[in-house]
């Protein structure tokens, strides 16, 4: 069994209302980041933790906390969200961070398929704060 955790973006599940809800089907249908586990073993969806907000002085060090609450229940790998993925300016000061705090856990870089590039995604990030009716399955979506 695999045991794994999610490490979501607060800026995406905050500010732009995401569920998680494309994680967490990919996780259950083995699609995207989560295709790489060997079929035979199960995926165990520990817990999803937010990161906590862009960093102040102790942005690191709030981080590394809140995934301590993670590790205790003994996870396998950390998933970076697709949003920390496309969007996060932090991401491999992040990573660094947890690779060497945890170096027990395996540090993954995306969740869901990528149903749009990177750039397109960040464009239609950039426009949602104009159309405020838009959603994050809006912004996944081939327009
Ligand atoms: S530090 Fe990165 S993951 Fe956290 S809120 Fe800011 S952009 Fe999102």
């Amino acid at each position: 069994m695999a045991r794994i955790g999610i490490l979501t973006c607060s800026n995406a599940t905050q500010d732009l209302g995401c569920s998680s809800a494309s994680c967490l089907a990919d996780l259950r249908k083995r699609e995207g980041t989560f295709s790489d586990y060997p079929k035979d073993k199960p995926l165990d969806l520990v817990g999803i933790i937010n990161c906590p907000g862009c960093p102040t002085l102790a942005g690191e060090d709030k981080l590394l906390q809140r995934i301590r609450a993670l590790a205790e229940f003994r996870v396998e790998a950390i998933h970076f969200t697709y949003c920390i993925k496309t969007l996060c300016p932090f991401r491999e000061k992040y990573r660094t961070a947890l690779e060497k705090a945890f170096p027990e856990i395996k540090i993954v870089i995306g969740t869901h398929r990528e149903h749009i590039t990177p750039e397109e995604f960040r464009q239609r990030v950039g426009r949602l704060f104009a159309q405020p009716r838009k959603t994050m399955v809006d912004l996944l979506t081939i327009s």
